[in-house]
């Protein structure tokens, strides 16, 4: 591709230009919404594929504005780990998500239902073990009912002091998922050199398993199958991402996977909608 050397060059300042002004605007958006409440923790249900029963919650954050609405996380997540807001951000989310596991809890009754959390990399801190005891000690969540989702970012560390407060978060009692496994570089790596306890099946898989190209699906579906029964042996439970249609569902519970999330079965939610959901279900 040819282009003018000048306007090229004027094209990406621009460019970099608005990205700078939309990342300020982000920010802002970051600290207004942690000083003026408006981040929320959702909850989407992860369900067992074998009867579609509740099993746990994962808490997905939201940043509700008062003019613009809801505002989904990626940008926000990315500007606030730059900013190394993500720490702040991360207490409110984390207190906000088990406020409403015990609030779920006391209405439904489900007392069994864990809560999984997303945590980056900046956010193990020494702190954290003593913070999330003390918001589950205030809720009356037993800390079993935690877990904790990393990503291979956290593990790429490969830090001995995030290495220690994963170890200790663990023997507080918390279960630790890999969350997105398969679209890293090297995911298999890290199961042998670190506890986990629950393996998240990113959901470009999920999407795949029913993939128009023969081959695509055939070897998407080995994959999927040979992880989970690998995750099997080292007593890993696994969750497929992103479940959207009925065959989806139906071939993954066919391989042997535990559980699924996705819009088939709930999409994301405010704790409050999610509540009357169930209610509606449980009297139907
Ligand atoms: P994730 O942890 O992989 O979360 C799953 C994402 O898939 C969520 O996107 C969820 O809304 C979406 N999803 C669920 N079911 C389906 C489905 O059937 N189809 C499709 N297409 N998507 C589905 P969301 O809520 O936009 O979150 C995006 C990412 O932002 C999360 O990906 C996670 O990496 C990050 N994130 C969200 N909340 C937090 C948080 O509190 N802390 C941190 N550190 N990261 C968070
Ligand atoms: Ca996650
Ligand atoms: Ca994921
Ligand atoms: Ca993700």
């Amino acid at each position: 591709k040819k282009r003018d050397g000048k306007n090229g060059a004027q094209l990406f300042d621009n460019a970099m230009l608005d990205r700078a002004r939309s990342r300020a605007e982000i920010e802002a958006n970051i600290e207004a919404g942690l000083v003026d409440n408006w981040f929320e923790a959702f909850l989407q249900p992860i369900v067992n594929l074998n009867g579609r029963g509740i099993a746990g919650f994962e808490a997905l954050m939201r940043l509700n504005h008062p003019q613009k609405g809801l505002m989904p996380p990626a940008e926000i997540i990315s500007v606030a780990e730059e900013t190394a807001k993500i720490v702040r951000v991360g207490n409110v989310i984390m207190e906000k998500a088990i406020a409403n596991l015990a609030k779920i809890s006391r209405i439904s009754g489900m007392q069994d239902t864990y809560l999984a959390i997303n945590f980056s990399p900046l956010q193990f801190e020494p702190a954290l073990p003593a913070r999330l005891a003390a918001f589950v000690g205030r809720h009356g969540i037993r800390p079993e009912r935690i877990v904790v989702e990393i990503t291979e970012a956290v593990l790429m560390h490969d830090n001995p002091e995030i290495r220690m407060i994963v170890t200790e978060l663990r023997r507080f009692g918390c279960r630790i998922a890999l969350d997105d496994f398969g679209t890293g570089y090297s995911s298999l790596s890290y199961l042998n050199r670190f506890p986990v306890d629950i393996i998240k099946i990113d959901q470009s898989f999920t999407r795949a398993i029913n993939d128009g190209d023969d081959d695509v699906r055939q070897k998407s579906r080995m994959l999927i199958e040979g992880i989970t029964t690998l995750s099997h042996k080292m007593n890993c439970t696994v969750i497929a991402e992103g479940v959207e249609t009925e065959e989806e569902c139906r071939t993954l519970h066919q391989m042997g996977l535990d559980y699924g999330q996705g819009y088939l079965f709930h999409r994301p939610q405010h704790a409050a909608t999610l509540i009357e959901e169930l209610m509606a279900s449980q009297s139907a």
